[in-house]
């Protein structure tokens, strides 16, 4: 099977069966495959908020990253881990398990010369013998667990004694973001959409959380739960919270722009009040995608694995079963209804 992409939507949330679809796919398991070709089942798949994005029309939604656009009746792609099954390339062995960007199907065939994520791959055979569950190599040892880590120490270069924010704070980036600020001695505040997610923040040591669909005003939360002003705020979401954190900065505050999630599904937003405290406050705010600290991934996952190992770190995850639960679970993530990072255990390890 395979999630497949059926239509187009710039703005708005994506509906199961008319924007995308599971289908079965055409995959032969059985056909002759081409040198250097190789056949991965998958194990594991990452739902990432930006799965959204290549949904739009590329001449009318100048993509903010380089990504690729699906195609119409093809198949939509996103962070996995695999195995090999069959394989014709000297560089990915039957039984290696590989972590990377594919196509989201249960069976997907690489062609090295054609794939656009092939470059991606990674073998990975260290994870057999990891002792970490296969899902936190794609969490929290995984690519939105180096986000956290790339983003607040090469952007927001932290300072123990200082204040941070972060928004989507119980999410698969945001839950580490605070952690590993608090661990560098930092006062740490998180915004997210639930009283539930708000209790699982002061669980794992958030000194301060709230509740944003419930707060009225949020710049006025701040100001409340940070007297002392926001040093480094991480931004997952733009929008209103992006208003109420600049309202809030310090003189010298790193923003680091990691997402804006509040707008993936709806209008651009058109102008972010309180911009111009950019200036007189000296603020930096900083974009990034995590692929530009690749050289650095390697000593996050050292690490990341020895917080983990003490329990310094705790990580929660949503997992489904079933590769028919991909298309829902990707939408579930626009809508919040992910707690802690969103999975997809496909098949067994
Ligand atoms: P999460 O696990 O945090 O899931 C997304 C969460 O966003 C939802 O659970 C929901 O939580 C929140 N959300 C949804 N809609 C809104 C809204 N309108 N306003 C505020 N919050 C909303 O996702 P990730 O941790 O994987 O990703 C977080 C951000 O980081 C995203 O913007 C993503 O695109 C970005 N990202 C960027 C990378 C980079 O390289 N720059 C790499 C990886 C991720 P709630 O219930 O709290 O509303």
């Amino acid at each position: 099977k395979q999630v497949i992409f059926l239509k187009t939507l710039d703005i708005g949330y994506p509906v199961v069966g008319e924007h995308i679809a599971v289908q079965e796919s055409s995959i032969d398991l059985n056909a002759p495959i081409e040198q250097d070709e190789f056949i991965l089942k998958t194990l594991t798949i990452s739902i990432d908020p930006f799965i959204r994005n290549p949904m739009k029309t590329p001449s009318t939604k100048k993509s903010a990253a380089p990504i690729a656009y699906y195609s119409i009746g093809s198949p939509i792609y996103g962070f996995t881990a695999s195995r090999v099954i069959r394989s014709r390339n000297t560089k990915f062995n039957e039984g290696d398990i590989v972590t990377g960007v594919t196509y989201l199907e249960e069976y997907t065939l690489i062609s090295p010369k054609t794939n656009p994520f092939a470059s991606w791959l990674t073998v990975r055979n260290e994870i057999k013998e990891s002792g970490f569950p296969l899902s936190y190599h794609l969490s929290v040892m995984g690519m939105p667990g180096f986000t956290a880590h790339a983003g607040l120490f090469e952007i927001g270069k932290p300072k123990k004694g200082e204040t941070l924010f972060v928004s989507a704070a119980s999410g698969a980036v945001g839950q580490l973001v605070g952690q590993i600020a608090k661990l560098q001695g930092l006062y740490t505040i998180g915004s997210a959409g639930t009283d539930e997610k708000v209790a699982y923040l002061k669980e794992i040591g958030f000194d301060a959380a709230f509740n944003y669909k419930t707060t009225p005003d949020i710049a006025e939360k701040l100001a409340e739960l940070a007297p002392q002003g926001i040093d480094i705020y991480f931004d997952n979401v733009g929008g209103e919270i992006l208003e109420a954190a600049l309202e809030s900065a310090n003189r010298f505050a790193r923003f680091i722009c990691c997402g804006m999630i509040s707008i993936y599904n709806t209008e651009n937003q058109v102008g972010i009040r309180n911009v111009f405290q950019i200036v007189g406050k000296h603020i930096t705010m900083e974009g990034f995608m995590v692929q530009d600290y690749g050289h650095l991934e390697g000593a996050f996952i050292k690490e990341m694995k020895q917080w983990l190992n003490e329990g310094k770190i705790k990580y929660r995850e949503t997992i489904v079963e079933g590769f028919d639960q991909t298309a829902q679970a990707i939408l579930d993530v626009q809508y919040g209804k992910n707690f802690g990072k969103q999975l997809v255990k496909v098949a067994d390890f």
